[in-house]
């Protein structure tokens, strides 16, 4: 299967953020000898967040943050821009932190929204926020369960107000297309556009006094050094926000491992989305586990992606993870599927890009014990808002502080282990092909063969978590 373009990178997010800026150059890199209080590793979403919050609570703070490309060339400047905190992952956060560890987290990120829209309000950035909520639709009668879960899950726990279950007619009022069967609305959503928000971040840091340098990786770790290629920075607290890169990394690589999620991007096509009714700016994920989240943008295109790339191995983030075609193809067919509407409209481009997911999907944090390393990942694939939590909690570890941050679930709660490789990569890929099989047999009305269905239904029996919902 071909996609009609090929993936290539850079995202075409960060490409127009770029532009906007008149071609400024890359921060320098690192030469020689430096020092601070704080060393991040990683200039998306997370370090940057980590890098205000620290600054923002300790003026007096040294903080340099090492980016081996430039901000934002790693998935915060390729993603799909869905900005949400936990509401609507309830029915599965109910089963892997209990019900009331499960409300006080989503109840925790109802903050990310408005702290988004306020550090972009506050310094003039126009990141193109819409606030208009989520929905996930059932596009096939096998994912009407995801739907329904959502709904009961929210009712179950008292907060019903926070899923709402859409008709089929209610549906199509917001987004209207003749494979959408029902869905639930989720007020706890926006959507930005990814390239704007990081590069805002980038500046936001520089601004604040934090030393940023690009084109700078970070080879070696060793006490309180870091070994890049033209220096060595030494800080007594160090922050590892580098996100996939992380399942390489032994303290986080036991409970972590990467997926392929890859998007499309049609040409602009306004008066398509004005004939079938969706000019709300809602995001909607469809009720696959391998899931296709879409949305539109200011200019009147639309973005689909899948979440159904290869899996990783052994920590390896390679060009399988930003060049897979077939990826890209099942993302192109999603949109020809879930949007028949828009059957005339060109994809301009696609791209990928690695995901990092936990073994119950729920990102985790701390502190390598024994060092003053903290680390954050397992994002799972909806990172664009918790990395919003995770800044937070990663400077308040850095900090050595107990507070309302560090007492998060994303911190305290035990994370399951993987099995090792080369088990994990077998086994996961065998359940992935079985559950795309399932899912691909289910949208065709045909019933899955029984070696396909035996595979999918595996994660499950085992209590554990997989795909990217
Ligand atoms: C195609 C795609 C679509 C997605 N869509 C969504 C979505 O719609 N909503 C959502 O919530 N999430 C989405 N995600 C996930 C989201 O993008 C991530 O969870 C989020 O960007 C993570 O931010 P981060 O800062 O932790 O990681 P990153 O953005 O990966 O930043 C890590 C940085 O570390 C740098 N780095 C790595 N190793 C080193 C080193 N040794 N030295 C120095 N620097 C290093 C990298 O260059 C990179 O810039 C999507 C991801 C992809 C790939």
């Amino acid at each position: 299967m071909k996609p009609s373009v090929e993936p290539r990178l850079p995202a075409w997010w960060l490409e127009q953020a770029l532009a906007s800026e008149g071609g400024a150059e890359p921060a320098p890199p690192l030469a020689g000898d430096e020092r601070a209080d704080v060393a991040i590793v990683g200039g998306g979403y997370t370090g940057l967040w980590t890098a205000l919050a620290l600054r923002d609570r300790d003026p007096s703070l040294r903080v340099t943050l090492l980016e081996a490309e430039i901000c934002g060339a790693g998935p915060s400047g390729r993603n799909g821009g869905f900005l949400h905190g936990y509401w609507a992952k309830l029915a599965s956060t109910r089963g892997v932190l209990g019900d009331e560890d499960a409300v006080r987290l989503a109840q925790a990120a109802e903050a990310i929204v408005p702290g988004v829209r306020a550090f972009a309000e506050g310094r003039g950035e126009d990141i193109r926020l819409r606030e208009a909520g989520m929905l996930m639709v059932s596009a096939a009668p096998a994912q009407d369960a995801a739907v329904d879960h959502a709904v009961a899950a929210a009712a179950a726990v008292g907060h019903s107000e926070e899923a709402v279950a859409l008709s089929r007619e209610e549906v199509a009022a917001r987004c209207a297309s003749p494979t959408f069967r029902r869905g639930v609305f989720f007020r706890d959503g926006a959507t930005v556009e990814p390239g704007l928000l990081v590069r805002a971040l980038r500046r936001a840091v520089i601004d604040a006094g934090v030393t940023v340098h690009e084109r700078t990786p970070v080879t070696r770790i060793r006490g309180q050094e870091l070994t890049t290629p033209g220096g060595v920075l030494h800080a007594p607290q160090i922050v590892l926000a580098t996100n996939a890169a992380l399942s390489a990394w032994r303290p986080a690589s036991r409970s972590l491992t990467n997926f392929g999620s890859y998007v499309v991007l049609t040409e602009p096509a306004p008066e398509a989305l004005e004939a079938i009714g969706w000019t709300g700016g809602e995001a909607i994920v469809d009720g696959r586990m391998f899931l296709h989240y879409f949305r539109t943008t200011s200019d009147g295109r639309v973005l689909m992606g899948s979440g159904s790339g290869p899996i990783g191995f052994a920590g390896r983030v390679d060009d399988r993870f930003s060049l897979d075609g077939p990826t890209a193809a099942r993302a192109e067919a999603g949109l020809r599927r879930l949007l028949p509407g828009l059957a005339g409209v060109p994809v301009e481009r696609a791209w990928g890009g690695p995901i990092d997911v936990s073994s119950d999907h729920l990102p985790f944090f701390g502190t390598k014990p024994g060092t003053r390393i903290h680390y954050g990942a397992g994002y799972s694939g909806h990172g664009v808002g918790p990395s919003w939590l995770g800044g937070r909690i990663l400077a308040s570890l850095a900090l050595d502080a107990d507070d309302e941050w560090t007492r998060l679930p994303l911190v305290t709660r035990r994370v399951p282990t993987l099995p090792p490789e080369p088990i994990r990569r077998v086994g996961g890929g065998l359940v992935r092909s079985a559950i795309m099989a399932c899912e691909a047999a289910e949208e065709q009305g045909r019933r899955a063969p029984l070696a396909a269905r035996a595979g999918a239904a595996l994660p499950r029996l085992l209590g554990m978590e997989l795909g990217t919902r």
